[in-house]
């Protein structure tokens, strides 16, 4: 039989997946990973790389980590059994609770492992990027937590959208600074810190929110953000009596699908089904999928799927969730999508918001607009898929949706 090159590629990548083997010694997942950097970065990332492999796994540094996710995240999240849905939908459904960890949602789990990270390098001040706001938050009340000084880049655009969440960085005692050039949204946040980072890379530390980036970012965000899975693994085995038939989570950038996922790939009954924003159809600019629709190419450092017009410019987005508003994706998301182990969709605005409605009238639990993404993929799978074992991560809470909920759901409501 003629094996096409392409399904032997495919096979190799699924074999290496399965194995563990990524990222590589130039932090590439396959094909994608890597570092796309000007010159000036370079020792920045060396020394934070060097800072990873000395500390991440060393078990003083991994004690007074998950100290910090015990006693002041309040760590172990609760997988909760959702009674109501599951009957709705025909299925077991589990969900593994972030909007329980404190501040509302999974960033937290990343930003107090990079502030800690920092001050053993011995950083005298924290740097942070934020789009909606709530990474910005994380990495405020981490700071504080831990004593180091925070400047958090945002852009203009961003900071009239989302000022509740300005206020709380500024009641955690953070810098919040305002980013006019490019964009004004995330993307020239995000280039505005490695500018300020260049300038300092020693007294500064970058605490990047997504598992994307130039490497060892979507390694180092993988590797505190798969606590989750970790978690929702031993609990699915304690009280739903084994693994989940599927895990569903959310993909923005990505955090915190890997974060669950990365522990269930190597069990290989186990499917994973990363959900996109569909946003409202799918045509460039309408949605943020870049799994679904994008091409490969470079943006921040890293070589990924990414949302490009014709000419490989990066296209704007759309999605009613600012935190998947994103026009790439982590590069451990295009090699397990590449190499078919887990599957990607998208789920457009309104379905979204439904799932979300649905999900506090049935559970009393209001979960944020992203999560209800991975809600709504998971009610049409179960669909599909009758009196199979579903396991949901619920990345977090909705409280800080309530303007966008105003303006939609609850319109012409009260
Ligand atoms: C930021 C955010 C996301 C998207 O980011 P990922 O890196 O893809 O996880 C999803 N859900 C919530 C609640 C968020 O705050």
């Amino acid at each position: 039989m003629k094996v096409s090159s392409s399904t032997l590629d495919q096979q190799i990548l699924y074999a290496n997946v399965m194995n563990d083997v990524y990222p590589d010694e130039q932090g590439r997942f396959g094909p994608f990973g890597g570092r796309y950097i000007p010159e000036t970065l370079v020792p920045a990332l060396n020394r934070l790389e060097a800072g990873v492999k000395r500390y991440l796994h060393d078990p003083d540094f991994q004690a007074e980590y998950m100290a910090e996710l015990h006693d002041w995240i309040g760590r172990p999240t609760a997988l909760t059994y959702a009674r109501t849905l599951s009957k709705r939908w025909g299925c077991e459904v589990w969900l593994k609770r972030e909007d329980l960890a404190h501040t509302g949602a999974h960033k937290i789990n990343n930003s107090i492992g990079q502030v800690l990270l920092a001050r053993k390098l011995g950083a005298k001040r924290v740097i942070a990027e934020t789009g909606a706001g709530q990474h910005g938050v994380a990495s405020a009340a981490a700071c504080a937590r831990v004593g180091l000084p925070c400047t958090v880049y945002m852009g203009a655009v961003d900071m009239e959208r989302q000022a509740p969440n300005v206020g709380r960085m500024k009641l955690l005692g953070a810098t919040v600074t305002p980013v006019t050039s490019g964009d004004k949204t995330l993307r020239a946040a995000v280039d505005e810190a490695l500018r300020d980072w260049v300038t300092d890379p020693n007294g500064t530390y970058y605490c990047l929110g997504s598992a994307i980036g130039p490497h060892p970012y979507p390694y180092l965000v993988r590797e505190f953000q798969s606590i989750i899975g970790r978690e929702a693994r031993e609990q699915m085995l304690a009280k739903a009596g084994g693994l989940p038939d599927i895990a569903i989570a959310c993909v923005g950038g990505g955090s915190n699908a890997i974060g669950l996922f990365h522990p269930f790939v190597k069990d290989a009954q186990v499917q994973l089904l990363g959900i996109e924003a569909g946003g409202t159809g799918t045509g460039l600019g309408q949605n943020a999928a870049s799994l679904a629709y994008g091409k490969p190419g470079v943006l921040q450092g890293c070589y990924s799927m990414l949302l490009q017009d014709a000419n490989g410019q990066i296209h704007e987005t759309h999605s009613v969730s600012a935190g998947l508003d994103y026009p790439g994706v982590g590069p451990e998301h295009a090699l397990l999508q590449a190499a078919g182990r887990v599957s990607y969709a998208g789920v457009e605005d309104d379905d979204a918001l439904n799932a979300l409605e649905e999900c506090c009238a049935s559970e009393g639990i209001l979960p944020a607009v992203e999560s209800s993404h991975a809600l709504a993929g998971a009610r049409r799978w179960a669909r599909q898929n009758p009196g199979k074992k579903i396991l949901i991560g619920l990345s977090g809470r909705g409280d800080k949706d309530m303007p966008t909920l105003q303006r939609t759901i609850l319109l012409g409501k009260i």
